[in-house]
């Protein structure tokens, strides 16, 4: 019998495929910065940014400067955005180093960064960032002119564009969303008119890309959607995406339990009738949510296994019963696919109210990665 322990693979062709989709979305000539933060939201930064460019994502994007480092360090040359921008010197003369391109979520930065640029005899690319109704960084839509007049006036700064993001765009409700986008367009104008390029700009996440023709300008920035996701698990995909990731567990043990037995920690489920029980050697410590416990399926033999009872930090339950065919040392799948069924992410995401995002950020933390290129 074989004894695998648990592991995430990554499939790259997965990545590669979910971007081409992506693509069928957009015009041809709109750019793809592809979103590679948290560790390429678990799926392993580096192998999911090099599958991507070669795949020919137009740049990544990064949520903090230590990202950056590390993807320069591993070779990757596409232009790298920092979308949470830099806050010191050291910092700034970081970014002129490594050729970066900071996202500037207001316009205290531009001078250090001016600074380290001209002493280095470059021009720094910086993007500016708009808040057009996130709540987060960001100057208000409203000062969009004197922010831009702002960054003009330093040497060595080469603003390439206006960058906001949308906080509503997988709801079924698309006021708020155009209203973003609207107060996006008249920031964009206030630029241009002060003499600023904003070619570069862009305001499409996920959500936006699939909803929202009228945000995908010249460039979109999707995450989600490059790893299988949806930005909700309600929200209707026009694309066909497949999943990235797989978590992989053992069958450990079958028991046959008579009725009325409870299952581990605190009770929370007792057997109906007499019911086969599957111990799978997976628990939160591999990034399940706890809150799957009795609600969420795990795949054994291509077949949905309902878990019962709480999920505990090493080995989770799953109903087996009229399933004689499953052995210990079977593999049991809590995300990915296996064989012809495929558990998504945004299906767990459902069963526990999250998002498909923090599962596989989880998932990707906890786990022994192997990829397949
Ligand atoms: C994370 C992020 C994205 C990507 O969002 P998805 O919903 O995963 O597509 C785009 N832009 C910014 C600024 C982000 O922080």
């Amino acid at each position: 019998m074989d004894r695998y322990p648990n592991r995430v693979e990554i499939d790259c062709s997965a990545l590669r495929h979910n971007l081409m989709q992506i693509r069928s979305l957009i015009p041809a000539e709109t750019a793809v910065t592809a979103v590679v933060k948290a560790d390429a939201y678990g799926h392993g930064m580096i192998d999911a940014a090099r599958t991507l460019e070669a795949a020919g994502a137009e740049r990544l994007a990064v949520a903090h400067l230590a990202e950056a480092l590390r993807l320069r360090k591993a070779g990757l040359r596409c232009p790298v955005v920092v979308l949470c921008g830099i806050l010191t010197r050291a910092e700034a003369g970081a970014v002129v180093e490594n050729d970066l391109i900071p996202v500037l979520p207001g316009p205290e930065t531009a001078g250090i960064l001016s600074d380290e640029s001209r002493r280095r005899g470059k021009r720094t690319r910086v993007q500016l960032k708009i808040d057009t109704g996130m709540g987060r960084l960001g100057v208000p839509a409203t000062r969009a002119g004197a922010f831009v007049d702002e960054v003009l006036k330093r040497d060595g700064l080469e603003p390439e564009g206006l960058m906001s993001h949308l906080s509503s765009a997988d709801e079924a409700d698309r006021g708020f969303t155009e209203s973003q986008i609207r107060a996006f367009g008249i920031a964009l104008e206030t630029a241009r008119s002060r003499g600023m390029d904003t070619r570069a700009s862009s305001l499409a996440n996920s959500a936006g890309t699939l909803g929202y023709p009228e945000s995908h300008l010249g460039m979109i920035r999707p995450g989600i959607l490059l790893y299988g996701g949806s930005p909700s698990p309600d929200l209707f995909l026009p694309v066909q995406l497949e999943p990235a990731m797989t978590l992989k567990a053992t069958v450990l043990q079958l028991r046959d339990f008579p009725e009325g037995t409870p299952i581990s920690y605190g009770r929370t489920y007792t057997t109906g009738g007499p019911e086969r029980i599957a111990v799978i050697s997976a628990g939160y410590s591999d990034g399940l949510p706890r809150s799957l416990s009795n609600r969420g399926r795990v795949l054994i033999g291509g077949v949905r296994a309902p878990i019962r009872g709480r999920i505990c930090m090493n080995l989770t339950m799953a109903d087996v019963s009229d399933r004689p065919e499953v052995r210990p040392g079977d593999e049991a799948v809590f995300l990915g696919r296996q064989g012809d069924a495929v558990l998504t992410g945004d299906e767990l995401a459902g069963a526990c109210d999250t998002i498909s995002y923090e599962i596989y950020c989880a998932v990707g933390r906890c786990g022994e990665k192997t990829t397949i290129p």
